[in-house]
């Protein structure tokens, strides 16, 4: 799971990653401080064993980089960061923050029985479906796999599954090898960042249900 996140940070400070991926990667540097120190470390030593290729131009302070390229109009926006309500901002890492211009309130929830709900956010790669997921505490999402990668970020809260407990600003890569129910931690609702590159395929009784409904 750590390589598999090295990786992605490797591709992610070469400027490599499609928007679904980058965006995953962005929201856990923008979380996690040990995170951006392992980041600069990678593109340090990807620096040195990739000496014969060349080199992306390292700023002083590959955070303000990143970040900088993140509140930047990316080629695949094209809009700017609107202005946001303070709850949005308080709950939302900057990276999220130009795909809720109406704020958390104004996106679109698609509500999965009563205590967990899902807006889709709109990303303009189509390879992707990036979400939010809400999910009240105590209760969690069905058992499910995966066809291709799911990437997941929590903003808040905490949840644990099959793998482990995985708190506020961790970050988790699954393919279809993990099979996985996530619950939220009783007492706190959990909201994640979630990005598929292929649909989740609910596994158990319901999945022959649901699976139909899932749109990707
Ligand atoms: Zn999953």
């Amino acid at each position: 799971m750590t390589a598999d996140l090295d990786l992605l940070l490797m591709d992610y400070a070469s400027g490599a990653l499609p928007e679904g991926p980058a965006l995953a990667a962005a929201t856990k540097l923008a979380l996690d401080p040990a995170a951006r120190a392992e980041m600069r470390l990678l593109e340090a030593t990807g620096g040195a064993l990739f000496a014969g290729v060349e080199p992306e131009a390292v700023s002083e302070d590959l955070l303000a980089a990143t970040l900088d390229r993140l509140d930047g109009a990316p080629a695949w926006t094209g809009f700017a960061s609107p202005p946001l309500d303070a709850e949005t901002r308080r709950l939302l890492p900057a990276p999220l923050w130009r795909y809720v211009p109406k704020g958390l309130d104004g996106l679109q929830w698609e509500r999965w029985g009563n205590n967990v709900r899902e807006a889709v956010l709109p990303v303009a790669d189509r390879r992707y479906r990036a979400t939010l997921l809400h999910v009240r505490g105590g209760h969690g999402v069905l058992h499910h796999t995966h066809e291709g990668l799911e990437y997941t970020v929590v903003l808040s809260g905490s949840f644990h599954d099959e793998t482990g407990q995985y708190r506020a600003g961790s970050f988790q890569i699954c393919d279809g090898s993990v099979r996985h129910r996530p619950i939220a931690d009783k007492g706190e609702d959990c909201l994640c960042l979630t990005v598929l590159d292929a649909p989740m395929h609910f596994t158990g009784l319901m999945g022959r249900f649901i699976n139909p409904k899932v749109r990707f």
